[in-house]
């Protein structure tokens, strides 16, 4: 066992000291935490909401305290760290705790055609341990949304959160501790990749991983390998498509947020916008004159918009895009690295670029900083298709006052969320599913899908216990024209159902009395 030093990235301060896990410790702590389980996943979901719903309570409590540590350790100004991070999973605890129970309660499967008579029901079982596998980016929202749901449905958890970001992991368990949920039931491995790994490779049943692309590869594979299933949640490259007859004032306000809120440093953050030719001068002054007013500084100050970047790591490959950029020819119209008084971390002035092309590595590659590059298109069709030009396919936004037209842009746009006239806010509103297509994701997160992401479906079936199935030994010529017959009668249209009936009907009648009868046996 080592340990884990956790620094504040505005200030460089020590926060506190963690112990990691050894990966060789990963399975017994998976083998304890299952051993908790069973209790919990008897409960009934409306018991297990009881605890949630105290959570919530506790943590709307606790709210201050917890938004204080995540701007500390991640460096989100702290308006975020409310908006963005706690406040939203108090709202998932009390939702989970409200519609769980229905959502997870067992369903009668309408039975008819051949199986009429039959009675079968789908039940959510828990699936054991849940691995859930976590970023530095919204380090408390994702990980505490994710063991939320694994608990809600019956689970145990083991939490791998980000090496940059422990003592926010350590504070999800604490929360549920709080709440009184069993001793054990939620446990937090500390540690870099090695640990993640692990966790994949241990025997928990589903991993929710939260991560980059190459790594969101190896864990579906590795998860593959070993017959369990994985959500995966990875990057994006979000467009924004500003269409001709967009409220441009509330377009450049929405973008700005969405393009700049946490640094930049969100997976559905707007990445890419396009703008139509017509509007493309008033957006461009505005979205500029936007970013140009937001305050870069001390996120602990309610007042500021743009805190430190997570680490000089991640400010310099934002760095590097976007000087690539501009050595292929875009232009840097506000924007870039600055100092602020006090702060030794790395800090990037909300960036606006133009003049960019769809061959530049800034259009393809995930930015992960307060970078907006925009485009100027002809029209929206050449939007959508240039939308639609990338490897990922998290979220997309499209901007109108049509709402029609927005409704069919959203269809076609190879997304996972398409959000009209605003951005990404979805993820704090747990009931809505949340997941990418392409590489940016497998399976959805939140809402009553990812509820039974953390279920095992069971089909349950009840017959009464002296009847027969007509298909069951002895086959016989009987059968054979009694199950034509059937087919006819069910599936049939008109013309055939009368040949049935006239020439299979008695054979239908037999089959029939053998299921009662006991197939004359
Ligand atoms: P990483 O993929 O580097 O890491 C994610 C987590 O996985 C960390 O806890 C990391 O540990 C761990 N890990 C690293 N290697 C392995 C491995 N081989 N097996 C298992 N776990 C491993 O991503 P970042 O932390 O840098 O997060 C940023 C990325 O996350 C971006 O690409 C972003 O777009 C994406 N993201 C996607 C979201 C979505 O909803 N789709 C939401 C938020 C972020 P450690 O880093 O501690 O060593």
């Amino acid at each position: 066992m080592g340990t884990l030093d956790s620094f504040n990235p505005a200030t460089g301060e020590m926060l506190g000291t963690v112990q990691t896990a050894d990966p060789g410790d990963v399975q017994a702590a998976v083998d304890a935490v299952a051993a908790v389980q069973p209790f919990w996943g008897e409960l009934t979901p409306a018991d297990r909401g009881r605890y949630l719903r105290r959570a919530a309570e506790i943590l709307a409590g606790d709210l201050e305290e917890v938004a204080r540590l995540v701007t500390s350790e991640q460096g989100k100004p702290i308006t975020e760290a409310h908006t963005m991070e706690v406040v939203p999973t108090i709202e998932a605890l009390r939702w989970l705790a409200d519609e769980g129970p229905e959502i997870l309660a067992e369903r009668q499967v309408k039975m008819g055609g051949l199986f009429l008579g039959k009675r079968a029901v789908h039940s959510f079982e828990p699936l054991g341990v849940i691995g859930v596998i976590a970023p530095w980016n919204y380090p408390w929202s994702i990980p505490f949304g994710e063991v939320a749901i694994a608990l809600m449905a019956g689970n145990g958890v083991v939490l791998k959160p980000s090496e940059l970001t422990p003592l926010i992991g350590d504070r999800i368990r604490q929360s549920f501790v709080k709440a009184g949920v069993p001793e054990g039931l939620v446990t937090v491995l500390q540690g870099a990749g090695d640990v993640g790994r692990a966790l994949v490779e241990s025997s928990v049943r589903k991993v929710f991983f939260t991560g980059s692309v190459a790594t969101g590869y190896a864990v579906g594979a590795a998860c593959a390998a070993r017959m369990k299933g994985a959500v995966l949640e990875l990057g994006g490259k979000d467009p924004a498509i500003v269409c001709a007859d967009a409220d441009i004032g509330n377009a450049v306000d929405g973008i700005a947020w969405a393009g700049f809120a946490n640094s930049g440093q969100t997976c559905s953050g707007v990445e890419r916008v396009y703008v139509v030719a017509d509007v493309a001068d008033r957006f461009l002054a505005g979205i500029t004159a936007a970013a140009e007013r937001l305050a870069v500084g001390d996120p602990q100050d309610w007042t500021t918009a743009i805190g430190p970047m997570v680490s000089g790591e991640q400010a310099a490959i934002v760095t590097d895009l976007v000087d690539d950029a501009i050595a292929s020819g875009a232009e840097r119209v506000c924007g870039g690295p600055v100092e602020v008084p006090g702060s030794p971390g790395s800090h990037i002035a909300p960036t606006v670029l133009r003049g960019v092309t769809h061959e530049m590595r800034i259009m393809r590659e995930e930015i992960f900083g307060p970078v907006l590059p925009v485009v100027v298109v002809a029209d929206e069709d050449e939007a959508v298709r240039l939308a639609n030009d990338s490897e990922f396919g998290l979220g997309a936004s499209v901007w109108t006052r049509d709402r029609a037209k927005g409704e069919r842009m959203s269809r076609v746009l190879e997304a996972g969320m398409v959000w009209i006239n605003d951005h990404a806010y979805s993820h704090a509103a747990i009931q809505c599913a949340w997941g990418g297509i392409k590489d940016s994701g497998l399976g959805r997160s939140h809402s009553e899908f990812g509820l039974l992401e953390c279920a095992e479906v069971k089909t349950r079936t009840w017959n009464p216990a002296r009847s027969r199935d007509f298909w069951w030994h002895p086959y016989d010529e009987t059968l054979g024209r009694a199950v034509r017959a059937s087919a006819g009668l069910l599936y049939g249209g008109d013309e055939p159902r009368v040949k049935v009936l006239r020439d299979g009907g008695g054979s239908l009648l037999r089959a029939g009395a053998r299921t009662i009868r006991g197939g004359g046996r």
